[in-house]
């Protein structure tokens, strides 16, 4: 078995988006504007290492913090004020919102110009079509794959879970890497007959240590995308200890999937930011 290092992976995308901003943006570097209503522990903890990641990659960042109890209407006002601040690259909505506001109404307000995470139905629909623009969890994973020489051709991938975030947009890249993709969610029938017969399993579920040896094909690659926090540590939606033996690859939890998610953040900021000063 051998692990995915997510963590040292991230580490050498972001020296490669920092050796960038130095090269191209020598007159004031990109800015990355994070949009955090208030009520989450763990968007709040998620929103800090995004800004320590932007000051490792010289990017700059700034926080726009909003009560709780914000309306639909200022949240898509702070929007649209960022959306024609020519000093902001990129705006990220961190979510999950509070339950009162529509996160989808407020996700197709940003300008998909400065769209960072690849969530507005325009730029989903170009990756849908084929673009490499995509969401950042997404590309990550893909890019991990990728980073540990894992041909994707011809692969039988399995992901559970189905959200625009995480589940859909890493099936739709699994599909353009020619892997044959199935997509399963919580009304799938026969979860663990589908799983048995995946090469790669990506799990990104939210269900804590739900995944175990049971569901893994022997010799398979498992991506573990899940964050749950219990008892104060972070677990994933995969057993690690009990599912580790029968993995060819497996990512850890802490220490996987999430720094790429931040890696690529900082990836899709440049690539914004590039794309507006041609
Ligand atoms: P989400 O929007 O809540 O979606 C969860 C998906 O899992 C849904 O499609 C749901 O099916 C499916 N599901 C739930 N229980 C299931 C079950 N028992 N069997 C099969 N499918 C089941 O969550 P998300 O935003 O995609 O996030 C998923 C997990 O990834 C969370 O733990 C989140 O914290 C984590 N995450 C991590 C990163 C990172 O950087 N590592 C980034 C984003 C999210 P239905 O559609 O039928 O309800």
């Amino acid at each position: 078995m051998e692990i995915l290092d997510g963590k040292s992976f991230s580490n050498e995308i972001k020296a490669e988006v920092k050796a960038k901003v130095e090269r191209y943006f020598k007159e004031g570097s990109p800015l990355l504007a994070c949009i955090i209503v208030e009520g989450d522990k763990a968007s709040e903890t998620y929103v800090a290492s995004k800004q320590k990641a932007c000051e490792v990659c010289g990017l700059k960042s700034m926080v726009c913090r909003l009560p709780h109890d914000t309306s639909q209407e200022e949240l898509e006002e702070v929007i649209k004020n960022l959306n024609s601040d020519e000093k902001v690259d990129a705006i990220l909505l961190q979510l999950p919102l509070p339950k009162h506001l529509d996160s989808n109404s407020a996700i197709n307000k940003i300008s998909p110009d400065k769209d960072v995470d690849c969530l507005t139905n325009e730029n989903l629909g170009a990756m849908f079509a084929g673009s490499s623009f995509a969401p950042c969890t997404a590309s990550g994973i893909i890019k991990l794959l990728e980073r540990y020489n894992i041909n994707l051709e011809g692969k039988n991938a399995v992901v559970i879970g189905r959200s625009l975030l995480v589940g859909k947009s890493v099936a739709t890249l699994l599909e353009h890497k020619n892997a044959t993709v199935t997509l399963c969610h919580s009304k799938t029938k026969n979860l663990k007959e589908i799983t048995n017969s995946a090469d790669i399993l990506i799990v990104a579920i939210g269900k804590p240590l739900f995944i175990t040896a049971d569901y893994v094909k022997e010799g398979a690659i498992v991506i573990d995308v899940g964050i749950n926090r219990i008892d104060g540590k972070i677990k994933g939606d995969v057993d690690y200890e009990n599912v580790k033996n029968k993995c060819a690859y497996i990512t850890p939890v802490p220490g996987g999937v999430g720094p790429l998610t931040v890696a690529c953040l900082m990836e899709n900021t440049l690539h914004l930011a590039l794309k507006t000063k041609k």
